[in-house]
Order: structure tokens, then C-alpha cells, then sequence
């Protein structure tokens, strides 16, 4: 089995609500995705799948729709004040963890006809979650 993987920096905002630790209060991540995709065998031009795809459509979503906003869940009362103020957001259904951010990557991924098989998103350089279809 072959893979290849793309690494994708962006920066976000986000707090989780119905939480105790210190992720309750609103902060930011320097995050990496990792995108990858796996194929028994290679196409004409001996890939997998071409970085520059890769990067059009996984990073161009990214930077458009993630990137320098806060990630909210919809009910968040930060939703209000921040529209008020005409900031960026992108909004979720549900707490903003990164194992969500990394679902949504995968999701999105999927939607824009790139055959991802795992999102991994690092939320530092310790800590990450991954999404594997
Ligand atoms: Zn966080």
C-alpha cells in the first residue's frame, strides 16, 4: 500500500463549552493537518495523488474557512458578540475539539472528490487527533 501525506498549517481560535479544564476559556492553536491518501497502486504519472491537488483543494478550504477564525459550537453565546463585531467565524453543531476539526477536514476532503483516508489534526506539538475513514 502506498500513501501520500500533505502537511497543511493553520491557526485557529476556539473554546469548548460543558467542559471544566482550561480549554473553556477562549484561546488559539498553531495547528498542522495532515492529509493523507493510500492507494495499492500508483496512477499514470507513478502517484499516488498529485501535492499540488492536495493543496488546491484541502489547503485552499482551509485557509478560506478555518484559518486566523474562531471555531465556535453554534450555541456559544461568543457567537452573538463576535458577529456584532463582524469577526470570522466557523461554526459546528457541536464542541469544536480538534478530533471534530479533524472529521471536518476529512469530510470536506471527501466532498471536494479528494479520496482522503486520514486527517490527522495537530493541535500542538504533543497532542492531535485523527480521523481515518
Ligand atoms: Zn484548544
Amino acid at each position: 500500500m502506498y500513501s501520500v501525506t500533505r502537511k497543511i498549517d493553520f491557526c485557529y481560535g476556539h473554546r469548548l463549552l460543558d467542559y471544566d479544564g482550561v480549554c473553556r476559556h477562549p484561546h488559539g492553536h498553531n495547528a498542522v493537518a495532515e492529509v493523507e491518501i493510500r492507494a495499492e497502486q500508483l496512477d499514470k504519472q507513478n502517484m499516488v495523488a498529485d501535492f499540488t491537488d492536495i493543496k488546491q483543494i484541502v489547503k485552499g478550504w482551509i485557509d478560506r474557512e478555518l484559518d486566523h477564525k474562531m471555531i465556535l459550537r453554534k450555541d456559544d453565546p461568543l457567537v452573538a458578540m463576535l458577529e456584532s463585531l463582524g469577526e470570522p467565524m466557523y461554526l459546528l453543531d457541536t464542541n469544536p475539539t480538534v478530533e471534530r476539526i479533524a472529521r471536518l477536514i476529512f469530510d470536506i476532503s471527501r466532498e471536494q472528490g479528494l479520496p482522503v483516508s486520514r486527517v490527522t489534526v495537530w493541535e500542538t506539538p504533543t497532542s492531535w487527533a485523527t480521523f481515518a475513514g
